[in-house]
Order: C-alpha cells, then structure tokens, then sequence
C-alpha cells in the first residue's frame, strides 16, 4: 500500500551516471578496453522511476555523455534533472584547483553538446567535498553551477566529514545539499544509497528514509545504474573495494522499488526553486 504523502513532502532522488569500471579503475587510460554496460542499467532505473511518476536529479560524468549524448537525451526526454559528476571521475582529494577546473569546464561542454543546456547542479565523484577541499565552491560558482551535494557528513573509513551539516544550507553562493543522514539518539546512520542500502536490511533504509521525512527535512538517496546491473565484469581491485562494489547487488532493485513506493521523489533542482525565497532557512529537523 502506497503511503500519503503531503505534497509537500518530497524525497530527493539522486543517480550517479557512471559505468561499473568508473569507480573501480582510476586511470581513464583502461576504460575503452572494459565493457561498456551502461545503457541498459540506466534506461532501467529510468523506467522504474517514470512508471512509478518520479523525477529525479542525474549525475552524468562527461566522458559517458561524450560517449553516450543519447542517453543524456532518454534522460532529459523523461523530465529529469541532468547535472554534472566531473568528467573523469576524479577525487577533490587528488586534484589541484587548475585541474578540477578543467575537468568541470570539460564535463560541462560534454552535457551541453549533448543537449542539457542550463546544468546547476552538481556532485563531486568519491563525495570528496569536505573542508580540505572547500576550494572546489568558488570554482563551480564561476562555472554557473548553484547547487552542490558533494557532502557525506559522516566519516566512513572511505570519504566523509563528521563534522558536516546535515541539512540543505547556503555555502556562498552555492546551496549544498548534503547526502541529508537519519539520526537515531543524535548519531547518524548512512542508511542512504549505494552500499549501504545493500549492506543494511533494505528494511532499514525505508525507514531512515521515513524518520528523515518524519523530521520535515526531504531524505535523499542515491543510486547507480551498475547496481541494477548484478552480472557487470568482476576485476581485481583489493578487497576492500570489492566487497563495497558488488556486495549484494541483487538487492537493489528490492531496494528501488520500495522507495518508490514509499513516498514522491523530485530531483535536487525542484526542491531548490522552492527554497530559494527563504534563503538560509533550512528546515526544522534538527539532524546533528
Ligand atoms: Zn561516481
């Protein structure tokens, strides 16, 4: 049974368009020898938003809209918001400015020449904005970008800054929307997306996304196709980074479902023409 909503009660719905080796293999050199699996685990998570009425915010990286300009199409085509995860999928932490700037000018050109022509939103691969790497803001302001979600506010082991705020807020001039985190008795719990959702009983993340949305803030989750995509290649790459890629892949679309129909979901860029009146208001959920 789907469960009210108010209107006003939306989720945020987030995918990171990369293929499964992008995360995996760092030197863009070996991607053109790896499979390229991406338009089917895409246009999936696609269809399973769009039949459930859903729109979401979608993350491209510019080398698969070089690649892929007709899948930025399929996704403008579906009324989705189209921003940009960089171009080749590189950390904040193991770039310079100089560089993150190309990269971002790159990306940005490739969205466009596929067709996305007013990109605002965008999301840094490894979630690795935190305060070492606050330089990249006032970069993405001068590339006309308004909104970032970069921030895992919590540290993981792998990417993440405990000390950040867990809700939307104004960040000069760009509004971040973190990766806004349940708390139960004031910790926080990555109950969110990606491996985690898969780590956790699928359980766990319907409800941290309800006490997010019991809270009056707007959850928000992210996805990527490759995790829809359960047979995609399996390479060596330790295994630490293994276990976290392709631990139970199968409970994705367990996942995805149930969200869906838990609740609407709106993608970042809708939630941000709402709040732009009342800025620096963020909300009433206290989120520590
Ligand atoms: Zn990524």
């Amino acid at each position: 049974m789907r469960e009210a909503a108010p209107d006003s009660r939306y989720g945020l719905f987030t995918v990171d368009v990369e293929d499964w080796y992008h995360p995996l293999v760092k030197d863009p050199g070996r991607w053109a020898s790896l499979e390229d699996r991406i338009w089917p685990s895409t246009l999936a998570l696609l269809e399973a938003l769009e039949s459930a009425g859903q729109h979401g915010t979608f993350f491209v990286l510019g080398c698969v809209a070089d690649r892929h300009p007709d899948l930025v199409r399929r996704i403008l085509a579906g009324r989705h918001e189209v921003a940009c995860h960089g171009y080749d999928h590189l950390s904040l932490q193991w770039i310079d400015p100089a560089r993150f700037r190309a990269d971002l000018s790159r990306a940005l050109d490739a969205l466009r020449a596929a067709g996305a022509e007013e990109i605002v939103s965008f999301r840094a691969p490894y979630f690795s904005l935190n305060q070492t790497t606050a330089w990249a803001l006032p970069i993405l302001a001068e590339h006309g970008i308004r909104i970032d979600s970069s921030v895992f506010p919590l540290r993981t082991g792998y990417y993440g800054d405990r000390s950040a705020a867990n809700l939307p807020h104004w960040r000069d001039s760009v509004y971040e929307f973190p990766i806004t985190l349940p708390s139960f008795g004031g910790v926080r719990l990555p109950l969110t997306g990606g491996f985690y959702s898969r780590f956790f009983p699928p359980g766990w993340t319907f409800a941290g996304v309800e006490r997010v949305r019991r809270a009056g803030a707007e959850p928000m989750f992210y996805i990527h196709p490759w995790e829809l995509d359960v047979d995609h290649p399996r390479i060596a790459v330790g295994r630490f980074l293994t276990f976290r890629h392709y631990l139970r892949l199968e409970r994705t679309r367990e996942i995805l479902s149930g969200l869906l129909a838990r609740g609407s979901w709106r993608s970042l860029r809708e939630s941000f023409a709402e709040r732009t009146d009342a800025r620096g208001r963020t909300g009433t959920y206290d989120a520590r």
